[in-house]
């Protein structure tokens, strides 16, 4: 019947007919009908290329599949055109008719389908194919994706997308690489969320930078703003005991860093170039008109305080400084405190503390931000639809990890 076994894998024959109406010879009607053609066809083809992957196993002395009873040796064919059952094809879904074989020795029957295509029993939907899914649908809206596809012909709506993109993000997990270099920042940025007004939930990021320059993602969480910033954390606590000293830029709460910040140096740093930027809301609680004279001071001054000349080497330079910053940073937080700004000052005297560590231990106090370019990332996927919190933190894993972490599809 066509089919020629040889060395390795086996040779099939196929003797195509198909019969097709065109009304015409344009080449959108030609595409039209083959892409009407190929459902037809791929499942054809899987079945025969099934059907004669099941002869090859069933001629073997030892099978590649084995009986609960653990016989993997005496089969008999039970029918290679079974029940159907639904599978996904990539292009489309595809029903086939299922191969079952029977148990020489117990009397057990049992279908080989799945496990001639590498799939664990009772799944649909194979993770080469989820994943390559999963990952077009981080890259883009679930609608565009429906529709990329579409265009090529096939038949892969936008549910599958969604759900291939939960089942690949539950395989992404981050944390800091021990190999890389000892030196991260972490950051949040707003995300809509369904039924959730205004400002919806933050997301946190924790990047590393790595040796041949450019960051990793070490961390990701979505939760409340101003909420607990542990879960970014968590998995790396056992990667941070492993460095001699970090260097963590951020504007977060690091509670959960207290317990390796005996063992470990970490050193803590506001990142500078996000402090203006909070700041323009804590002025907003404050009740400060945008714009304003009184506002426009605060924030100009603070830009100030915070931007940072690189590569300025002299350590007396630096400590005059630094010096000259805390005393603009000092007047700044008495003006506000004059002026009754409560959010603003407390929030300037909480970052205070830790806001020229990295310049004075000349660990290279940066302005710009890597993770804000991360942050845009997430943003250009995030900020196109509604999401759920469970929804939007997977499409950003996916997305993240294909953008940083080298995966791929
Ligand atoms: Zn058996």
């Amino acid at each position: 019947m066509g089919i020629t076994r040889q060395n390795e894998g086996v040779t099939i024959d196929f003797d195509c007919q198909f019969k097709v109406h065109l009304k015409d010879s344009r080449i959108s009607t030609i595409l039209a009908c083959f892409a009407a053609l190929l459902p037809q066809l791929l499942m054809d083809f899987f079945q025969k290329v099934l059907v004669g992957f099941g002869e090859y196993a069933m001629a073997l002395e030892k099978k590649p599949f084995a009986c609960k009873c653990g016989n993997n040796a005496d089969f008999i064919w039970k029918t290679r055109h079974g029940k159907k059952t639904n599978i996904h094809g990539f292009y489309c879904w595809l029903k086939l008719h299922q191969l079952q074989v029977q148990c020489k020795r117990c009397g057990r029957k049992m279908y080989i389908t799945r496990k001639l295509l590498g799939m664990e029993p009772m799944k649909r939907i194979s993770p080469t194919i989820y994943r390559k899914l999963g990952l077009l649908g981080s890259l883009t809206t679930f609608r565009v994706a429906e529709k990329i596809g579409d265009m090529f012909g096939w038949a892969v709506n936008k549910m599958t997308i969604w759900s291939a993109v939960q089942k690949t993000a539950s395989e992404i997990d981050f944390k800091l690489d021990a190999k890389e270099l000892p030196h991260g920042e972490a950051d949040g940025t707003g995300i809509g969320i369904k039924g959730i007004a205004k400002r919806g939930k933050e997301l946190k990021v924790l990047v590393q930078y790595k040796r041949g320059g450019g960051v990793r993602v070490a961390g990701l969480d979505l939760g409340n703003y101003n909420g607990s910033w542990d879960n970014l954390f968590q998995n790396s606590i056992d990667v941070f005991k492993r460095f001699s000293q970090f260097l963590l830029l951020t504007d977060g709460d690091t509670a959960i860093l207290d317990s390796v910040k005996d063992k470990v140096k970490i050193i803590f740093q506001r990142c500078l170039w996000h402090i203006p930027h909070q700041a323009k809301y804590v002025l907003w609680q404050d009740a400060v008109k945008r714009k304003s004279t009184e506002w426009l001071h605060v924030i100009a001054e603070l830009m100030e305080i915070c931007a940072i000349r690189p590569f300025v080497d002299c350590r007396q330079t630096i400590e005059m400084m630094v010096e000259s910053k805390r005393n603009r940073l000092e007047e700044i937080i008495r003006y506000c405190r004059e002026n009754g700004y409560t959010n603003t000052v407390s929030y300037l005297e909480n970052a205070r503390p830790d806001m020229f560590t990295a310049l004075e231990k000349r660990l290279n106090g940066k302005t710009t931000s890597k993770v804000e370019r991360v942050m845009r990332t997430v943003n250009m996927r995030a900020n196109v639809s509604k999401w759920s919190k469970v929804g939007a933190l997977n499409v950003t894993k996916v997305r993240l990890a294909y953008y940083y972490n080298g995966f791929d599809a």
